[in-house]
Order: C-alpha cells, then structure tokens, then sequence
C-alpha cells in the first residue's frame, strides 16, 4: 500500500538539487498533485495538498535556499503538509464518562467491520478492558456465526441472542445488548452492524434507528482501503447519513494505491483512528498520520517496529539482551534463538521489513523474502549443543557435519549461518562503538541498537537469494533516504 505514490516522491525529490526557483516549486507542485492523482486521491483534496505545499515553500523560499541542503528542506514541508492531510496527530478513542463505552460499527458489507469488531475487542482486551461484541449484523449470511468464532478464539464473550442470515430485529438486539453489559459490568460494546454491498437507505436508515436505541459514545465508519476512489462517496454518505466520529481503514496490507486515505480524511473532516493490515486478529493497531507519511515518503515506520518488537519479545528476555548489548559482551547463538522466537511472535517478517526505513527500495527482496529460512535457521540452532550455542568459535568440521545431520540442512547451510552469524557479531561490535554498519536497507537503524529484538538483525537469514552484497556507504541523492541514513 502506498508504495507507488512513495516510489514517485522519491523520484520526485531526487530531482530537486540545489538552489530551487519559483518555477522549480511551482513545477515540483504540480508534479506532486500529478502523483497524488495517480494514486487516487480526489482532484480538489491533491489540488489543495499541492497548493499549500506552493504556498509554504514560496514563503520559505529563502531560507530553503540559505539552507545548505534545499530539498531536504522542502522535503520536511512536504512532511509535515502529509501529516497534516492524514490528520495531524493520532486520534485516540474516546471513553464514556459512565458505563460501558459503546462503540458502533458501520460500514459496507465486505469492509471489513465483523473482523475489525475482533480486532478491537482483542487490542482493548490487552489493554485490560473488559469487552463484549453485540452480533447486530442480522443480514449477512453467517454474520452471527463469524462474530462468534472470533469471539470464542479471543476469549471476549459474544451477545448474539439471534441467529441472523435474515432473522431477528437489529435495533433490539443492539439495545439489549448494550443493557447486558451494564448488567454484567463490562467497560466496552461493540455492536457489530449489517452492510449493503452498496450505500442504500434501508441500510442508512437501520443504521440510524441502532445509533439512537443506544446513543454510541463512539460511531465508527469501517472502510476497505482497496475500493479506491469510491471510498469517498461512501464515506460521504454515510457521513451526512448515520454520521460518524471516526474512520477505520481495513485492508491497507493491499496493494491499492492508497489515495482513500488522504482524500476521506481531508473531505469528511474526520480523523481515521485505526487502521487493519491483514486478516488476523492482531493485524491493527492505532492509525498514526506522522508514522503513515513516513512510510509513504520512504523513510519507513521505525516507531511501529520497535513497539511490535517489545510487545513479541518478554520483558525479562529483552532486558537480558539489553544489558548484554552495553556490557559488551558477546552475542550467541542462544540470544540469537530468543530472537528468532520473537520475529516468530511478530508475524509476517515480509510485512515487518516494510516498516524499515527505503523499504521501497527493498521491495522485490521483501517481497520474495522466504519465510521458511526463519523454521530452517531454528533447526540449525537447535541442533547445536548448548557449548556451540554459547561459543560458536568451537564449531569446526565434525561439528558442522553432526549439526547438519541432526537438523536435516546442508553443510553449506550450516557454514552459511555461522559465517553469517559472525558478521553479525561484528555489526553488533561496530553498533556498539557508535560506528553505523554498511548493510543494505538497514541505513538508518543505528537509533535501534539496543533495542529490545532488534540488535543483531543483521544475523538474519538472507532477504532473498538474489539479494546484493553490501555496498559501500554513500549518501543518497534523495533527501527522503538521507533523512533516514541520517537517523533522522
Ligand atoms: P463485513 O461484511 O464488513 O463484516 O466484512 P468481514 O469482516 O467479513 O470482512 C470481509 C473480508 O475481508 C473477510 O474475508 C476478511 O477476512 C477480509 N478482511 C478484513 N479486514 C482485512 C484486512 O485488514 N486485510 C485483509 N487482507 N483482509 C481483510
């Protein structure tokens, strides 16, 4: 998602060099509401986006020229203007001030909202809260059943007190819903709606009648990142509709161009306040505007990474790596297998390197990247006897050859990961003398060292077998890269 509007500001920046004129921004403008368009964002939304960045520049046209790196300049502006249009900051939900916070969910059928319904349910379970899920969504076929799958599988109780597929009154059973809480003192409902495959007004007006049985503290309009232009119009219908408080993008793990996101925001003047990646339950999190025009200008979402990395890895394990990491003492074998069993704890490795910083430039690497090498790596460490583990120097031939018969992997495997692992020993030694390491796609992380599951991610298995062997350092052209090669 997103990465096509990011790979056109990167070539978009790395054609301003030097001093820039006014016909320079005004043709950088025009460039950018050009990108904009063909990433689906609405006329007026990128004809304004472009405007402001015009105007902001115009007014700093001296100063971006007294600077001794312009585009990087007009790059910060072009940051915070996409921040700006995503919302500003993230939007926090909002708690009722007595009982149960109530939560409703509307949106088209297929967007996405019985799934999210258990997304959130679980993200607030694991704050703490007590959440139950309301199955109002009589209408879609195995609606109910879904709704209680999910429940069951996250431990959240389910009120569902109808069968649906057609049967049973939505209104009541929202209300009812909502007062079984109260009685059971749960602190969260989220009440599960029914869509229509289009905006109609039956559906708008079902959507009106449980929006007042049970006056939601929060409404939020779920939406399908991957419908494209037509998010807008739904939006805007069931803004001047049902209304709503918020938005919810689902499906921003596709690969649609992304545009929905700046246009929903910027013409319904609502914030998006979460967002789904993916068709598991933990795939959501809270929707960050800085941490999405990071992304989308190529410098990757370093802030995401390393909260899923504390939030897979044990507090104790992390700690552990921690205080070994700036005590200097060497990394193992054993480290490096708690390590794996937090990458494993944190999902997809592909969907985690997109958050790295020039993932973009990464992203056929990314995109080939095989998840297996992570279960073979495990067996190779897994093979090796606790003194192999902890000193690897002790791994010679008949070694080698034992741990290859135990784990079923060639020797060329087995010498391929230590010799591997002992460069990463080296980086790590390099990391923690301050010196940044030459690694592709990782320009940028030396903020991340000693962070809880991050050190030594250089000693994992190999992008991809196509992957380019390391470069010599150099600094980009393009400013977005540089920003991130400088830790910025
Ligand atoms: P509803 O009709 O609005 O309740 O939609 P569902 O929750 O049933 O979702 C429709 C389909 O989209 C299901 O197959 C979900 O698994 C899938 N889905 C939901 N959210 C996401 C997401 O964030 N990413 C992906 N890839 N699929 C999703």
């Amino acid at each position: 998602m997103f990465e096509a509007l990011g790979q056109k500001f990167s070539n978009l920046f790395s054609g301003l060099r030097g001093k820039v004129s006014a016909d320079d921004l005004k043709k950088f403008a025009d460039e950018i509401k050009n990108a904009l368009l063909e990433s689906d964002v609405a006329l007026s939304v990128a004809e304004n986006f472009a405007d402001q960045i015009l105007k902001i520049a115009d007014e700093r046209t001296e100063e971006i020229n007294r600077s001794t790196n312009p585009a990087q300049k007009i790059f910060e502006i072009v940051n915070a203007q996409l921040t700006q249009t995503l919302g500003g900051s993230a939007r926090r939900l909002r708690f009722a001030k007595t009982g149960p916070t109530i939560i409703l969910l509307t949106g088209l059928q297929g967007a996405g909202k019985t799934s999210l319904a258990g997304k959130l349910a679980k993200y607030l379970k694991d704050q703490g809260n007590t959440p139950i899920l309301v199955a109002s969504d009589l209408q879609r076929p195995n609606a109910v059943t879904q709704l209680q799958v999910v429940g069951d599988s996250i431990k959240v109780p389910v009120f569902a007190p109808e069968p649906g597929n057609g049967v049973g009154d939505p209104v009541a059973v929202a209300k009812a819903g909502v007062q079984f809480a109260k009685d059971k003192v749960h602190n969260f409902v989220i009440v599960d709606t029914a869509g229509r495959l289009g905006v109609d007004q039956e559906l708008m007006q079902q959507a009106i009648k449980v929006r007042d049985a049970i006056s939601p503290d929060e409404i939020f309009f779920v939406v399908d990142a991957m419908i494209g232009q037509d998010a807008v119009k739904t939006a805007q219908a069931f803004s001047d509709g049902v209304g709503f408080d918020a938005v919810v993008l689902t499906k921003l793990d596709g690969d649609a161009r992304g545009g929905a996101a700046l246009s929903i925001v910027e013409l319904t003047g609502k914030p998006i306040i979460f967002a789904a990646t993916g068709e598991k339950v933990g795939d959501f999190d809270l929707f960050y505007p800085d941490r999405m025009a990071s992304r989308i200008l190529g410098m990757g979402d370093v802030a995401s990474l390393a909260e899923q990395a504390k939030k897979a890895m044990s507090s104790d394990t992390a700690a552990k790596l921690e205080e070994k990491f700036i005590s200097g003492e060497e990394f193992t074998f054993t480290d490096f297998l708690s390590q794996l069993e937090a990458m494993k704890n944190m999902g997809s490795m592909s969907k985690l390197m997109g958050l790295l910083p020039g993932a973009g430039q990464i992203k056929k690497q990314i995109e080939n990247f095989d998840e297996g090498e992570l279960v073979r790596t495990r067996a190779i460490i897994e093979s090796m006897t606790p003194l192999e583990r902890n000193n690897p120097k002790v791994l010679n031939g008949s070694r080698r050859a034992r741990i290859s018969r135990g784990s079923g992997r060639a020797i060329s495997e087995i010498n391929s990961l230590v010799e591997r692992f002992s460069q990463a020993q080296k980086v790590m030694k390099q990391m923690r003398s301050g010196a940044m390491p030459n690694l592709p796609g990782m320009a940028g992380l030396t903020g991340m060292a000693g962070l809880p599951g991050m050190a030594g991610m250089s000693g994992m298995p190999k992008i991809s077998k196509n992957n380019p062997p390391p470069k010599k350092k150099s600094r980009s052209g393009n400013p977005a890269k540089r920003a991130a090669e400088d830790g910025a």
